[in-house]
């Protein structure tokens, strides 16, 4: 850690200058690592801090100022995956006030700037959703670009996938409509979305997201818009852009506006016209936010009047007439008192620092997380360590950084384990197959004589979207293996059977009794019948979570015809290594389903440890087909394939509009493929579809196929 940087006012010019270069490269480093990946490296109060002290030296020694300062660029370069907007108006950020003063000075500037000589100003105050800024743009009415806010000047088109948010309307309401209207806001990720994406993200043993902001940036920048329609994101309207003309007036007037066209905008939103209006509506908002189910990050101010707006311009990076008042950073120091391993369904190790127990905001924390061994030695964390924790909302704590000043002179580097912790089994990273990268995740390989594994997999099978036993869940499961009662889930079926006469009934032991007992086997033989995309997804095979499952279960129709097919794509891993039998292929080609999920299925079905299981499970169980789709529909049975951009449903829409209607939908054409709907841009499938002499439709001709 860096000692305590020289206060501004004792800086000689020599001192600044270079305090200002290492400022600039500094804060750049953050803008990469927090806007390019998505994967901050310090809290935004520590960026806030340099950049204040940046502003600061830069007021001190004006002359000193860089020609590309910090302080005159808003964030990070676009990416070269999206093509680039320009901005017909820039987007620029905030100033920020930490303080009460700030805001006193915020509002004085205000009225002498403006020369009102105390009249009262009308500002407006609303919550600082902490998502990611969109800029939306529709001609006559209707949604042609969307774009990240990239360097302020020009952003990512996410066109595609901003189209796939639902309150961002995709044609304006109402009656007065310009013919080019720019409406800006945020995107963000609630709380509890971002609760479940995380927990699929664990099931499928995919990266979890350190916060919702993180997880609403990597969502909306995703190359394939089907992800980001998969994430449900919201979006608040808050400020507009480039206008051919307007009939409003006033922040107020504008936001009602908004209301009209279609837009959700923020309900907390109300004017002032003082100081302690503002901060008592900023303390009102304060409280609110533990219940507001998405991250804030302070409280926006804005003078409310246009024209006043205008005259108050612009300074260096900032509007004047607009500040950002932000909340405290929820921090606390405490100790790393042990990194504990934890061992999952399919031997992924995940560590858990395991922390002396602190209150940050009102909540007592003794746990965070570490993410993955990369994550440990990025951070540098040790056993013993003190480390600054921080809470965002209700989300799991982190650890921000690790105290260096206080580290212990006999520390030692944490050393990641090499063998399971539960069996010894040998714990390695995989390599991708398609990227030849280190995967991030050390794994046990200790399959089956896993302790952990094994009861990681007894607790997915009985989960909520896998067989779901009313009265049996991941607490009872796992005391039925420790009973010895079961040794894998298709035990569960003979459990009625063998009580009794194989071991001590458990009518009798602790927490048992006849009616508990009683229920328990109502539910299990309830359960001797499952849907078969539930069936699949109990099996608890890497990267297979319920949408996947589903996907297969309507894809293969049978139990018998899924099995075949995966066993048939196991098949030749022969001498040449080559997996691409037809079997595969078609694996491979369906929508949803890349190569490293094939491979997951082929690996798991290449192992007769997994075959006998469900050998075993059939035995005791029998499949459903899901709900047959409408046979008489005009698709019903066929492949289809969507290329090029749909203007009138999104991509999930018409997918799940084909797959309603009995249609199989695939990625890629081939000469199975009966339909090709081909959008605006189509290419490369287009002209397959045309030499293969498949039938091509429009959009418009796809729905006047389908609606009736
Ligand atoms: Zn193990």
């Amino acid at each position: 850690m860096a000692k305590k940087p020289i206060s501004v006012d004792k800086l000689t010019p020599m001192l600044a200058q270079m305090e200002l270069e290492r400022l600039k490269a500094e804060i750049s480093k953050h803008n990469q690592a927090y806007h390019g990946e998505d994967m901050p490296l310090i809290s935004d109060a520590e960026y806030d801090v340099l950049m204040q002290r940046n502003t600061a030296i830069e007021a001190a020694f004006p002359e000193l100022k860089l020609g590309d300062s910090p302080s005159d660029m808003v964030g990070y370069l676009p990416q070269e995956k999206f093509n680039k907007i320009k901005h017909r108006v820039p987007m620029l950020s905030l100033g920020n006030a930490f303080d009460r003063q700030d805001v006193v000075d915020f509002y004085e500037r205000i009225d002498r700037f403006l020369g009102l000589d105390g009249q009262p100003i009308k500002l407006t105050a609303e919550p600082k959703i902490d998502g990611l800024s969109a800029s939306l743009r529709y001609e006559k009415g209707n949604l042609i670009s969307g774009a990240t806010r990239g360097d302020g000047q020009v952003g990512e088109d996410i066109t595609i996938n901003l189209k796939t948010i639902y309150e961002i309307p995709q044609q304006l309401q109402g009656d007065y409509i310009p013919d080019v209207v720019e409406v800006r806001g945020e995107v963000y990720m609630s709380h509890a979305e971002f609760k479940a994406l995380n927990e699929r993200q664990m099931a499928e043993d995919n990266k979890t997201f350190a916060n919702p902001r993180n997880a609403a940036a990597g969502s909306l920048r995703q190359l394939d818009s089907r992800v980001t329609a998969g994430r449900n994101l919201h979006f608040f309207a808050y400020a507009q852009g480039d206008m051919s003309e307007q009939n409003v007036q006033t922040q107020m007037e504008m936001i009602s506006q908004f209301k009209q066209w279609g837009f959700s905008v923020n309900p907390l939103m109300q004017m002032f016209d003082n100081v302690d209006g503002l901060i008592d509506h900023y303390a009102k908002i304060e409280t609110l936010r533990p219940t507001l189910g998405y991250d804030i990050d302070g409280v926006v101010y804005k003078v409310n009047r246009f024209d006043l707006q205008e005259r108050l311009g612009f300074v260096s990076r900032a509007p004047r007439w607009a500040i950002a008042h932000k909340f405290p950073a929820e921090q606390a120091k405490t100790l790393v008192n042990d990194i504990e391993i934890q061992v999952g369904r399919t031997g992924a190790l995940t560590p858990v620092a395991r922390l002396e127990p602190v209150s940050v905001g009102g909540v007592v924390v003794s746990n965070a997380t570490l993410h993955n061994e990369d994550e440990i030695a990025r951070k540098d964390v040790h056993i013993g360590d003190m480390v600054v924790i921080q809470r965002a909302g209700d989300v799991i704590p982190q650890i921000v950084k690790v105290v260096l000043e206080q580290r212990k002179a006999d520390s030692v580097a944490y050393e990641f384990p090499r063998f399971c912790p539960i069996c010894g089994s040998k714990a390695d990273r995989e390599l991708n197959p398609k990227t030849g990268k280190e995967d991030v995740i050390r794994r046990c390989e200790g399959g089956l004589i896993c302790n952990a594994q094994v009861t990681e997999r007894l607790k997915h099978f009985v989960s909520r979207n896998a067989f779901d036993f009313d009265g049996l869940g991941s607490k009872q499961v796992v005391q039925f293996y420790d009973w010895g009662i079961i040794k894998d889930a298709a035990d569960i079926f003979d459990i009625e059977a063998k009580d009794g006469n194989e071991w001590d009934t458990i009518r009798k032991r602790d927490g048992w009794g006849d009616q508990s007992v009683d229920k328990l086997f109502i539910a299990i033989n309830e359960r001797r019948e499952i849907d078969l995309d539930r069936f699949i997804y109990a099996l608890g095979i890497r990267h297979i979570g319920e949408n996947t499952a589903r996907m297969l279960a309507r894809s293969y129709e049978t139990v018998e015809v899924f099995l075949s097919s995966m066993q048939a794509a196991s098949i030749p891993i022969g001498a040449d290594g080559n997996l691409f039998n037809e079997a595969y292929a078609d694996l491979v080609n369906l929508d949803g389903i890349g190569d490293v999920v094939a491979l997951s299925l082929v690996q798991f079905f290449a192992e007769d440890n997994n075959l006998n299981f469900i050998d075993k499970l059939l035995f005791s169980v029998a499949t459903i087909a899901l709900e047959k789709a409408d046979e008489s529909s005009p698709v019903a049975g066929k492949v289809m394939v969507f290329t090029g951009s749909l203007e009138i449903m999104t991509r999930n829409e018409a997918k799940a509009k084909a797959e309603s209607l009995g249609a199989k939908v695939t990625g890629s054409v081939s000469k199975k493929t009966d339909i090709l709907v081909a959008g605006p841009g189509a290419g490369s499938k287009l002209k397959k579809a045309e030499a293969l002499g498949i039938k091509v439709l429009t959009e418009a001709e796809w729905i006047a196929l389908v609606s009736n």
